[in-house]
């Protein structure tokens, strides 16, 4: 890429900050009210049900991500390390609980306040894993505070009536003990309400990952890590679907006028996994060097759930937690990569290996070689990690990534 040429910022960013600098000064103000109460969930937990009950939800998940993104993990996770938590487990989890251990933050540089809010309840689904169960457990114990949660069928190939009806069945009895315990009363019309915002928000953010099907893609996977807090944090709220209504104009403006994000853009690749949080400007930097733009990813489509449109909410919350791809088999997951490719017109496929989260790594069991032989496109798997730097080498995967865009080009040629 020529010297000059230059990332043409995404003007929505800057009304983000403040979004979500209030989102985090709100849930401070709120676990130190005696009159509110905060609730901690995996982020493609049952939010909805504790924001229509009035908790103020904060997700663990976006701490150890933000560790990563800082890098700092590597010095919080010898902590939980040391507290008998393995050193190959979730990166995640490892760095949260090393860092409350050690009592930082990275919230407060960030934000002025001193860390996650205390909770007052937690609640996990395994739909993700089973990693957030022990995670949530020692926080459960830190805080002196019930976890509850869900435990849906897993691996599903197709997702039938008798999975949802079991799922909605565990959300029914979570309601019940969550109104038990905290002597609350779930008004359905606003657990209504709050789905039908959250469900317009994912879909207003597909609609946004989807502009960057054309030619130049208006959009990259790093653009998107950045502009996805909304739909993780703020899901259910007005707030995010106001924010995605702005962006999504300035991304469709960018289809009208041909705006790309890398310019002068040559190869469209899919990002398969986990992002590697503390370098993503460097991975950032080398595919607009290479004018490769990573058009699509499963990550940030992991948010993108099916609309609601009415009826009842319980379903709709039963069927998005297990219709997602991580709660998938492998068959499926193949079949969703191949139709992405498609609809993305992606050149080749970038497969992370992140070596502490087994389940958001598809690479283990030959998917990426039958991709390969199936779909005649380059396909590069490469070691790293979500946040743990010990098991990723920047320069072998630099090396890597130029080699790869080197196989796209002669694919061109
Ligand atoms: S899905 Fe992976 S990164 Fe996320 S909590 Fe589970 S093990 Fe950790």
């Amino acid at each position: 890429m020529p010297a000059t040429a230059k990332r043409i910022e995404i003007a929505a960013q800057k009304q983000l900050r403040p979004i979500v600098r209030d989102y985090f000064l709100n849930l401070d103000a709120a676990a130190s009210d005696p009159a509110r109460r905060v609730a901690w969930c995996t982020s493609i937990g049952p939010c909805e049900i504790l924001t229509a009950l009035g908790f103020e939800v904060y997700f663990p998940e976006n701490h150890g991500a933000l560790l990563g993104a800082r890098k700092v993990s590597h010095e919080y996770i010898p902590r939980a390390v040391a507290a008998g938590y393995c050193a190959e487990s979730c990166s995640y989890m490892t760095s949260d609980i090393g860092s409350a251990l050690a009592g930082f933050s990275p919230l407060t540089e960030a934000f002025g306040i001193a860390g996650p809010p205390k909770p007052d309840l937690l609640v996990y689904s395994t739909n993700q894993c089973r990693e957030v169960q022990d995670w949530w457990g020692f926080f459960g114990r830190r805080h002196e505070v019930p976890v509850l949660g869900i435990t849906p069928p897993t691996h599903l190939g197709d997702v039938t009536a008798e999975h949802i009806s079991f799922v909605r069945g565990e959300l029914a009895r979570l309601i019940d003990i969550i109104e038990t315990h905290f002597g609350m009363k779930l008004n359905e019309n606003h657990l209504t309400e709050v789905v039908a915002r959250s469900s317009r928000a994912s879909t207003l953010w597909n609609q946004i990952l989807d502009t960057a099907r054309v030619r130049p893609a208006t959009f990259t996977f790093f653009d998107g890590l950045f502009h996805m807090s909304p739909v993780i944090l703020m899901r259910g709220s007005q707030t995010a679907i106001d924010y995605y209504e702005v962006l999504l104009a300035e991304m469709s403006m960018r289809v009208r006028d041909g705006v790309g994000a890398v310019p002068n853009e040559r190869y469209r690749v899919y990002w398969e996994g986990m992002p590697i949080w503390p370098k993503l400007r460097e991975m950032s930097d080398k595919f607009f060097d290479l004018r490769a733009v990573v058009a699509a990813s499963t990550y940030c489509n992991s948010w993108a759930f099916e609309r609601f449109d009415g009826g009842d909410p319980l379903e709709w919350m039963a069927k998005t937690s297990i219709a997602i791809f991580i709660n998938r088999d492998e068959r499926f997951k193949q079949e969703f990569l191949v139709d992405m490719f498609d609809r993305f017109d992606i050149d080749g496929a970038i497969f992370h290996n992140a070596r502490t989260c087994p389940n958001n790594t598809n690479s283990r069991f030959g998917m990426a070689q039958r991709l390969r032989d199936e779909q005649d496109r380059p396909i590069l798997v490469f070691d790293g990690d979500l946040s743990d730097l010990r098991f990723f080498s920047t320069a072998q995967t630099m090396t890597n990534i130029e080699a790869f865009i080197e196989q796209l080009e002669e694919r061109k040629r």
